[in-house]
C-alpha cells in the first residue's frame, strides 16, 4: 500500500516537473534563437571587417545548428505533449537540455582557443540548474556528459595541449550548478509534499464540516446547501422531490434509564438503518438530537412513503444493543409543490411529523 502511494506520488511528481519544464521550455527556444541571431549577425559582420578570426566558420555552423535545433524543438514540444505521454515529453526536454549544454561546451572550447572565456559553459549550466527540473541522477548525467564532451572536444578535436588548470573552472561550475540544482529541486519537492498534505487536510476539513461526527451522516449545514440546490433544480426541471423528517419515539426514556452512551449507540444504529434502507440517490441528514431528514430527489410521494415505511418497519423490528424494549420512529413526509421554498417544505414535513406523534407515534403521515 505504501509502495503504491510512493509510486503514485512519484508519477504525480514527474508530471508536475514536466509540466513546469514545459511552460519554461516553450519560451527558452525563442530566447536562444534571439541570442543566436545576434551572434550570427556579428559573425557575418566580422567577415566584411578586418576582425575575422579563427574558428569563425565553426561558430557560424554552431549558431545555425542551434537555431535549427531550437525551431525543431519548439515545433515538436506541443505535438509531443498532445500525445499525452509524460515520459516521452520528459525525454524530449532532457535531450534539448543536453543539446544546449553540449553547444555551450563547444562554444566554450572555441572561446578558450582564443581567450580564457568560460561564459557559455557557466551560464548554461547555471541556467539549466535553475530553469530545468529533473532528478539528481539525470542532472548528474547531463553535467558529466557535458564535462566529458568538453574534454574530448577541446583537447582532442581542437588538438590543444592538456592543461589541468583549464579544467578547474569547468569542474567548479559543474559542482556549483549540481549543488544549486539539487537544493532547488529538494525545496520544490518539499513544497509539493506540503501542498499535497494541505490539500488533503483541506478536503478532510471540508468533509468534516458537513458531517455529523456521531452518526457520520450529513449535518444541517449540508442540508441547507443541498436542499436549496434540489429546490432550484425542481424549479428548472419540475422533477419530483420529496422530503421526510423523522424523530425517534420516547428517546428520552433511553437516556434517562440506560444512560447517554446507550442513547448515542442507539442514534448510530438508527443512522445505519437509515443508510441501509434508503436508495443511493437519497440523502440522510442528522437534523438535530434524534431528528433526521431524508431528501429524496426525483421521487414521487408514493415512492417516498414506501421508502420511509421500510425504514419505520426496519427500526421497529431491530434489536438495539443494550435496549430491552423495541424502538420506534415517527415520520412526516411530503412532496414539493411549485409554491414551496426551503422553509415551507421543511415546515410542512415537520407539521406532518407532529401529527404522527399525536396520532400515537410509530407511523408515517403525509397529509393533514
Ligand atoms: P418523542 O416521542 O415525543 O419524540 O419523545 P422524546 O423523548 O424522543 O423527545 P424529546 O425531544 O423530549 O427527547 C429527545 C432527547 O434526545 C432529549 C435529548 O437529551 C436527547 N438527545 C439529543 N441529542 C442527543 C445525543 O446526541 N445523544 C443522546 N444520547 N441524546 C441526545
Ligand atoms: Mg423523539
Ligand atoms: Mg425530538
Amino acid at each position: 500500500m505504501d509502495m503504491e502511494k510512493t509510486k503514485s506520488f512519484e508519477a504525480a511528481y514527474l508530471k508536475h516537473q514536466v509540466e513546469d519544464n514545459y511552460d519554461r521550455f516553450m519560451i527558452i527556444p525563442y530566447i536562444l534563437i534571439v541570442i543566436c541571431l545576434l551572434f550570427l549577425w556579428r559573425n557575418l559582420y566580422s567577415r566584411v571587417t578586418d576582425s575575422y578570426h579563427t574558428h569563425a566558420d565553426a561558430y557560424l555552423l554552431l549558431w545555425l545548428a542551434l537555431i535549427v535545433a531550437s525551431i525543431a524543438f519548439r515545433v515538436a514540444l506541443p505535438k509531443v505533449k498532445a500525445m499525452g505521454n509524460v515520459t516521452r515529453l520528459d525525454h524530449l526536454i532532457f535531450s534539448f537540455a543536453i543539446t544546449m549544454c553540449i553547444s555551450a561546451a563547444t562554444l566554450t572550447s572555441l572561446d578558450l582557443a582564443i581567450t580564457s572565456n568560460y561564459t557559455a559553459y557557466a551560464f548554461t549550466l547555471l541556467g539549466a540548474a535553475t530553469a530545468y527540473r529533473t532528478s539528481i541522477a539525470k542532472y548528474l548525467v547531463m553535467v558529466i556528459v557535458t564535462f566529458v564532451y568538453f574534454n574530448l572536444f577541446y583537447f582532442f578535436v581542437l588538438d590543444n595541449n592538456y592543461s589541468f588548470s583549464l579544467i578547474i573552472p569547468v569542474l567548479a561550475f559543474s559542482t556549483i550548478a549540481t549543488f544549486i540544482a539539487v537544493s532547488l529541486e529538494n525545496n520544490r519537492e518539499q513544497l509539493v509534499h506540503l501542498s499535497s498534505q494541505l490539500e488533503y487536510i483541506n478536503l478532510k476539513l471540508q468533509e468534516e464540516s458537513i458531517k455529523d461526527p456521531l452518526t457520520t451522516l450529513y449535518n444541517r449545514r449540508y442540508l441547507n446547501d443541498f436542499l436549496q440546490r434540489e429546490i432550484d433544480d425542481y424549479k428548472r426541471t419540475a422533477a419530483p422531490l420529496c422530503l421526510a423528517i423523522c424523530d425517534l419515539d420516547y428517546f428520552k426514556k433511553i437516556n434517562d434509564n440506560l444512560g447517554h452512551l446507550t442513547g448515542d449507540d442507539c442514534l448510530i444504529a438508527f443512522a445505519n438503518i437509515l443508510k441501509a434502507n434508503s436508495r443511493t440517490s437519497d440523502v440522510q441528514i442528522r437534523f438535530g438530537g434524534e431528528e433526521f431528514v431524508i431528501v429524496m430527489p426525483r421521487t414521487n410521494l408514493d415512492a417516498a412513503i414506501q421508502v420511509v415505511e421500510r425504514i419505520r418497519r426496519a427500526t421497529e423490528s431491530h434489536q438495539f444493543d443494550s435496549i430491552p424494549w423495541p424502538i420506534t420512529v415517527s415520520f412526516g413526509v411530503t412532496n414539493i409543490t411549485s409554491q414551496d421554498d426551503f422553509d415551507s417544505l421543511l415546515d410542512r414535513a415537520d407539521s406532518f411529523l407532529y401529527k404522527a406523534k399525536r396520532s400515537g407515534r410509530n407511523c408515517v403521515v403525509s397529509q393533514l
